[in-house]
Parts: structure tokens; C-alpha cells; sequence
């Protein structure tokens, strides 16, 4: 009773039901439960939900939530199998230290927590307090990054932490805030069904946010389809017209077909007069981005930009979306902002079926935008700014002064900071760095030069787990509780339906209890539980743009399916309309003077251009519905590994191929200027000559990968550098 839909792998509930029980084999247990609840799955931003069944106290299967307005009954693989990596063998189920000869020992809680604040207290009294950092993430519920940011910078005293949304959001939260006065992204998900012309860049939306997509699939107005990517994906295959651009040259593109609107006059006068600034200055910076000139550096036809262009004017509701293509690049933030400016120009915002429209990347991203506590004060204000810390001492009832009054360094800079021994002491929750950091062979080898690395992890066998002094075993998605913020500012519930194994507990708990051994218990004395710390956040977010005080509480929350930001304590629910609201209808933003901005740059060359030691350009990507990230938790799962490729392997042209006398199945190393790597060998036409491609989910991807960042938002440039393959000698039989 499975089906496999045409475009990608997502099953769906409905179809899976049966009377008295469920079908799914292996999927869905055959065991009648005794509950049934339902949660937000802990992977991607697209904040499904699911209904977990429970028996015996304990998780035992679930199913995709038919009523709730994300997902609408359906989830695709990870969603599906989000129990299997809780019952991994290779659990973290003890804290555990690593001896004078590099053993590691368990060791119970007291003995951890007394290690760790000693050796913390003992480096910061010694170098400082900028010789200590940590490294947070978006897969927490927003309750524990926030009592991890208050903790280690209004009580531990350190000054710098950063999250893992690093790698996959801050450039969105860089164009939006300079381009809107905050980080807002506009949509809601029913905006996918509205649009008449949908423009994808950067962006494998069938195979990275396979839900997403299949809400493309029912949009009933059969809309154009436009896709911007340099690989023939998933996604471009379905598109109406495939834009299959020279790597990186994305932000001319976008110039040029500005230009063309502009030069047609098929701009909307009246919205961008009300409602924005800069369009001059933006007019003029474009006249140089003829569709001629633009054609050469973008290997596109003059008539395919014109094309693009018109699709927009011919549009009546066009939504722009864009993920990690454009977000992780050497120019991403002034690449985020032409898309917000080609929307502000013709007015496709504020209204169904349109935006300026970034997608997020991991299931609480958005929550650590706004409350992680890391390079943003609570509630995207900022650390440097008197008034806001004067404001979130108020409400937190702490002196001011205990607040920093300078940002933390960006994830970048932290690791720079390990690698030339100014950082010392390094705590990293729940991400796995050795794996996901670019250019890894460098990072590997400073996190080893370190005086202390902590990992608090759900597993000890992560590659950055097995570099820890000390690991900390911590509870996982479905053993705690607190929420999760989508990628359309919709807030939904977690929730333990499961014991964690031994003595892993909740980073929430672990965090109580580092809070009082440090000493500075006292100034968490309300933040006594994940939901006593939701009212506080509430409190942080009253009269932001994120206002959320109108969510009485998870209950409340659950019942109406998840809350979308803003939701103010005045706002009343009327009905279904309320549960899919998008900004800026009153075309109100949120500058002092309300006005969108402009912003605009002259594209710069990418950091590595491919040169005569390594003439390939490598892109990287999600490949698979299957696997999440580096693979931390999907790779426990026996169905999902069966639904992905475990071995890594690249995709190389057939000119490309022929040059080297390669062909498909046979081993061969790709090598970079910083390492090396092994992979099987696809020929395939889906990468231009010149290019190949290279799943991100191996760990020898990020031995190869480029450490260059966007200026603004310091996201590492995951998506191109140099490249050159050669063969390894074997085959597979
Ligand atoms: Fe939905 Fe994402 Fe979970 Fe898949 S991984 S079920 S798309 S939230």
C-alpha cells in the first residue's frame, strides 16, 4: 500500500491506513497503540508533522498528520523513519573523558559537569573571556539555544558562540534585515499553490524540501516553472524553463533581467513610489547589465534572459524562491537581495502566490535566527546596541552589564580563532563540524591542537565526537520537549514520546545543570522548563516583529495546528485564513520609515576559478530525500540507507568523462588543493562540460571544498571551487 510518487520518494498517510491497523511493514508497527500524539518532525525547515504512536510510554511508530496545514498528510523518508536513529546502538548513553592516553572512560554526571566548569573557568581565567566559544545549532528546540545563549553569555561570561545556521541562513538574515529593517521571511507555504509563475534559484526543492515540492505539485493555476541552476537537478527536469547558468553567475543574471524589466517599463510605479527606496540608484546600476553582455558570463541566450523576464511581467502572482545555491557563495547576500529586488520592483509581495522567499535550511533554523543568542541579541536585536541590552536585561530581570556589548565572531572566525590558538576551549552542541565544516582537513586539525573540546551530541561516534575531551550524551527529537520555528515562521511542538537511552538527558537539563555548578544558577531561576522558558521568549518577542505573544502556550499551539509569527496577544483567530498568513500586506516594512530598500553591488570574481592543476568547477548539493546533512542520524536507518547511494560518487560529463578516460562505475580521486577524496564515477549530461558534481552527505566532500565567505554574512561558499579527477585504478564487479 506504499506508493512512491513520480518526483520524489514522499509517501502519503492517507494512502497508508488501513481499517484497524496500519500497512507499512517494517515503516508503521502493526501494534495497536495506546496513544497518539502528534509533533514537529526534527529534520528539515519544512516543519511537517507527525503522529507518533505510543505504547507502553515508549514511541513505537508514526504516520504523517493528515490535518496539519504543512504537510497536509504526507512526509517523506527521513519524517518517516525519525524514530530509527533514537534505537541506534552507537547511542551516547554516559558522559565520557579521554585519559592521558587518549581513552575515552565513562564517567557519571557530577564528575562531567565538574570538569567541564573547571577546565572552562580555568582557561577564561587564564587567556580571557575571548578564548572560549561554543558552537550551537538549528536541530535544539528553541527553549534550550536560548538557555544555551543566556547561559554561556550572561552567565559563563563568554563573548562568542555561533550556530551551525551559519552554514545554511545568514545570508537570508543579512538581505533581509538590510533590505526589509528584519529578518522576515514573507511566505507562507499556501503561497506555493498561489502562484502563477514560480522562480527556483539555487534550488533542488524535489529533492532538498520534498514537501515544499509537493505543494507545487498541487497548485491548481498549472504555473510556469522557472529554475536557475547549473546542474540539470531533480527540480530543473519539471521546470518549464531551466536556466542552466555557468556556476556562479547568478547575481549578473538577476542584474540583467532587472534591466530588461526596467527597459520594458513592465515595473509596478506604484509600489515601489509608496513603498520603497533606492530604486534609482538600483536603475542605474542595472543599465550596464545588457542581456547581450550578461549572456557571455552566464553561457545563456540572450533570449532565455529575456524569456525570464517576461515570464515575471506575464505573471499575475510570482513567488521567488531561493535556498543554499544562492546562500552559500562568495556573493550570496547582494544575490539574496537581487531576488528581493526583482520582487519589490514588480510588486510580487504581500499578496498570495508571491515573495521574495528564502527557504531554510534545518527544522529550527528560524529559532535560532531569532533566539539563539549567538551574533543577534534575543529577539533580533543587537548586542550592540544600549537600549536593546538595557531592554532584554529588563525583561530577563539581570544587570545589563552582563551583557556584551560587541557580537560574537561568525563560525569562521571561531574556527580561525582555533587554528591560531586564541580560542582554547571549544563546546559544540548537537552539530558535527568535523564533517559539515568547508575545508575540513584544516578544521580536523585544529579542533585536535585544542585544551578542550566538549561534544554534546546524541552520539559519541559522530567524527566530532571521536576529537571531544569530554562528551556529553544528550537526549534527541522525541525524548524532550519545546518548539521549533519553520521555514514560513510557523511555531509547532515537540514532544518526549520516548525515554533517552542510559543517562543521556535533555541539553535543556544538561544546560540546568552546568548553569548552577558555574554558580550562576540564580539568574535562571524561572527558566525552570522548556515551556516556563517559551513564556520568556514570549516576553523577548512583545512588540518585535516576531511578536509571539498571543501563543498562550503548547497546548494552545498543538491544538491550532502550530502559530505563525507574528501573533500578538490583541490577534484574534478567525478561521482558516488566519492559519496561512503571509507580511507586508499593508505594504509596511519594517524600516523607521517603512520603506523596502534597494541594495545592489558590482558582482565580484569567485575566490578558486578553475585553473590548469584543477580545471573542473565542483558543486555540491543535497542528493537525496533519504539523508540529512552528514548523515549523523538518517545513516542509523537501515531504509534509509537503502534509499540513497552510501558510496560517494560524482557526476562528470561525457566530454569531461572521455578526456580522462573515465567511465561510469569505475573508481576515481578527486582532488582539490586542500585533499582529496575517492568516489564512483555517474557520466551524465545532468553537469556542463567543466563542472562536476558531488553529494555534500560523504565526509571527503568538505576535504575538497573552498574556505571562501559572503563578506556580509560570513557563509562558507559550499558551492564552488577547483577541482581535478583522475583515476583510482579499480572498478566495482
Ligand atoms: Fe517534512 Fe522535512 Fe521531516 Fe521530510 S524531513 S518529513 S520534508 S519536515
Amino acid at each position: 500500500m506504499i506508493r512512491t510518487r513520480s518526483r520524489n520518494t514522499t509517501l502519503t498517510s492517507e494512502l497508508v491506513r488501513e481499517p484497524g491497523g496500519f500497512g507499512l511493514g517494517q515503516i508503521v508497527s502493526s501494534r495497536k497503540p495506546d496513544a497518539i500524539t502528534s509533533m514537529i518532525c526534527g529534520f528539515c525547515s519544512t516543519g511537517c508533522s507527525v503522529d507518533v504512536h505510543i505504547k507502553d510510554g515508549t514511541a513505537v511508530s508514526l504516520t504523517p498528520t493528515t490535518a496539519y496545514p504543512v504537510n497536509l498528510g504526507m512526509a517523506c523518508p527521513k519524517g518517516w523513519e525519525a524514530l530509527s536513529p533514537l534505537r541506534s546502538p552507537d547511542r551516547a548513553t554516559t558522559p565520557l573523558w579521554r585519559d592521558g592516553h587518549g581513552r575515552m572512560h565513562p564517567i557519571g554526571w557530577d564528575a562531567a559537569v565538574s570538569i567541564f566548569v573547571e577546565r572552562f573557568r580555568s582557561i577564561i581565567a587564564t587567556h580571557g573571556p575571548n578564548s572560549v566559544a561554543f558552537i550551537s545549532t538549528g536541530q535544539i528546540p528553541t527553549e534550550e539555544m536560548a538557555f544555551l545563549g543566556a547561559l554561556t553569555k550572561f552567565g559563563m561570561g563568554f563573548v562568542h558562540g555561533d550556530g551551525n545556521t551559519r552554514q545554511c541562513m545568514a545570508t537570508s538574515v543579512v538581505a533581509y534585515k538590510q533590505c526589509f529593517g528584519f529578518d522576515a521571511p514573507p511566505y507562507t507555504y499556501a503561497d506555493f499553490e498561489e502562484s502563477d509563475a514560480i522562480v527556483l534559484i539555487g534550488s533542488n526543492l524535489c529533492i532538498a524540501h520534498p514537501i515544499m515540492w509537493e505543494r507545487v505539485c498541487r497548485n491548481p493555476h498549472s504555473p510556469k516553472i522557472v529554475v536557475v541552476d547549473p546542474r540539470l537537478t531533480e527540480t530543473a527536469v519539471s521546470a518549464t524553463q531551466h536556466l542552466q547558468i555557468t556556476p556562479k553567475s547568478d547575481l549578473p543574471l538577476l542584474y540583467a533581467v532587472a534591466h530588461v524589466l526596467i527597459e520594458k517599463d513592465w515595473i509596478d510605479w506604484e509600489f515601489i513610489s509608496a513603498h520603497t527606496n533606492g530604486f534609482e540608484e538600483f536603475k542605474a546600476h542595472v543599465a550596464d547589465f545588457t542581456p547581450d553582455r550578461v549572456s557571455e558570463l552566464t553561457g545563456l541566450g540572450v533570449d532565455e534572459i529575456e524569456g525570464f523576464a517576461r515570464t515575471i511581467h506575464e505573471g499575475t502572482r510570482v513567488s521567488f524562491w531561493w535556498t543554499m545555491g544562492v546562500n552559500q557563495s562568495h556573493e550570496a547576500t547582494r544575490t539574496a537581495q537581487a531576488i528581493i529586488n526583482l520582487a519589490i520592483m514588480t510588486g510580487n509581495i504581500g499578496r498570495p502566490g508571491t515573495g521574495a522567499n528564502s527557504i531554510t535550511g534545518q527544522c529550527n533554523a528560524m529559532g535560532s535566527r531569532l533566539f539563539s543568542n549567538t551574533t543577534g541579541l534575543f529577539g533580533g536585536r543587537d548586542f550592540t546596541n544600549e537600549s536593546d541590552r538595557n531592554e532584554v536585561g529588563e525583561i530577563l530581570g539581570i544587570d545589563p552589564a552582563c551583557i556584551p556589548d560587541r557580537p560574537s565572531l561568525a563560525y569562521d572566525q571561531i574556527i580561525e580563532g582555533v587554528v591560531s590558538g586564541r580560542i582554547k576551549g571549544l563546546w559544540i552542541i548537537a552539530t558535527n563540524t568535523a564533517h559539515s565544516w568547508i575545508d575540513q582537513n584544516s578544521l580536523r586539525s585544529a579542533l585536535s591542537g585544542l585544551e578542550m573540546l566538549v561534544v554534546q551530541d546524541m552520539y559519541a561516534t559522530t567524527d566530532t565526537a571521536q576529537l571531544a575531551d569530554l562528551v556529553l550524551p544528550a537526549a534527541g527529537w522525541g525524548e524532550k520537549e519545546g518548539t521549533f520555528i519553520n521555514s514560513e515562521r510557523r511555531v509547532g511542538v515537540i514532544k518526549n514520546v520516548s525515554p533517552a537511552p542510559g543517562n543521556a538527558i535533555a541539553d535543556f537539563s544538561i544546560f540546568r545543570m552546568i548553569a548552577d555548578s558555574w554558580g550562576c544558577g540564580d539568574m535562571f531561576a524561572e527558566w525552570t522548563s522548556p515551556e516556563a522558558v517559551f513564556g520568556i521568549l514570549k516576553r523577548l518577542s512583545k512588540g518585535r516583529p516576531c511578536d509571539m505573544t498571543g501563543m498562550a502556550d503548547y497546548v494552545t499551539i498543538d491544538a491550532a495546528g502550530g502559530m505563525q509569527w507574528p501573533y500578538p496577544a490583541d490577534a484574534t483567530r478567525t478561521g482558516p485564513l488566519e492559519s496561512e498568513r503571509r507580511l507586508f500586506a499593508d505594504g509596511h516594512f519594517y524600516h523607521a520609515d517603512g520603506r523596502a530598500r534597494f541594495v545592489f553591488e558590482h558582482p565580484r570574481p569567485v575566490a578558486e576559478p578553475a585553473n590548469v592543476d584543477h580545471p573542473l568547477v565542483l558543486l555540491t548539493g543535497r542528493a537525496s530525500t533519504s539523508q540529512w546533512h552528514t548523515g549523523t542520524r538518517t545513516s542509523k536507518s537501515a531504509i534509509l540507507r537503502s534509499l540513497s547511494e552510501e558510496q560517494p560518487y560524482i557526476e562528470i560529463s561525457p566530454i569531461d568523462a572521455a578526456k580522462r578516460s573515465v567511465e561510469t562505475g569505475e573508481w576515481v580521486v578527486i582532488s582539490s588543493a586542500r585533499g582529496s577524496m575517492r568516489a564512483r564515477v555517474i557520466v551524465t549530461s545532468t553537469v556542463q562540460d567543466g563542472t562536476v558534481f558531488v553529494p555534500m552527505h560523504y565526509v571527503g566532500t568538505n576535504q575538497l571544498t573552498n574556505p571562501s565567505f559572503d563578506p556580509y554574512s560570513r557563509q562558507p561558499s559550499y558551492k564552488h571551487g577547483a577541482v581535478e579527477v583522475r583515476r583510482a585504478g579499480w572498478r566495482d564487479k
